[in-house]
C-alpha cells in the first residue's frame, strides 16, 4: 500500500509545531477544506490528547456531522476523528516524519 491516505481521508496541509507551553506538539491538517487541530503530548514519543475542529465559519463538520462554530477550538473536539486519533497519529508520524524532527 503506497496510498497516502487515513481511512480513505485525504489528509492535506500537515504543519507540525513544537508547543510552547507544554512537552508536545501541535499539529494541524486539513480534510475537504476543513480544518482540525491534533495535539500530543511528550515530543520524544508523541501520544495523541485531542483533536479539535478549527473553522472560520459556522459548518458542519462532514467527519462527525456536528454544527461546528468559529469559535475557541478548546471546547470543539471531534467525535470522529477523536475514535481514531492513535490511529492518526500513527499516519502522521509515518508520512511526516520529516515535520517532527525539524518542528520548534
Ligand atoms: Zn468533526
Amino acid at each position: 500500500m503506497t496510498s497516502n491516505r487515513f481511512n480513505g481521508l485525504d489528509i492535506q496541509n500537515v504543519k507540525v509545531n513544537k508547543s510552547h507551553t507544554f512537552d508536545g506538539h501541535i499539529i494541524k491538517f486539513s480534510v475537504g477544506g476543513q480544518n482540525f487541530v491534533l495535539m500530543t503530548g511528550n515530543s520524544k514519543s508523541p501520544f495523541p490528547m485531542s483533536i479539535k475542529h478549527e473553522f472560520m465559519a459556522k459548518e458542519i463538520c462532514n467527519q462527525c456531522s456536528k454544527q461546528i462554530y468559529p469559535a475557541d477550538i478548546s471546547i470543539q473536539l471531534c467525535s470522529f476523528f477523536q475514535q481514531r486519533q492513535h490511529d492518526l497519529l500513527r499516519y502522521i508520524l509515518r508520512f511526516y516524519q520529516k515535520e517532527f524532527q525539524y518542528s520548534r
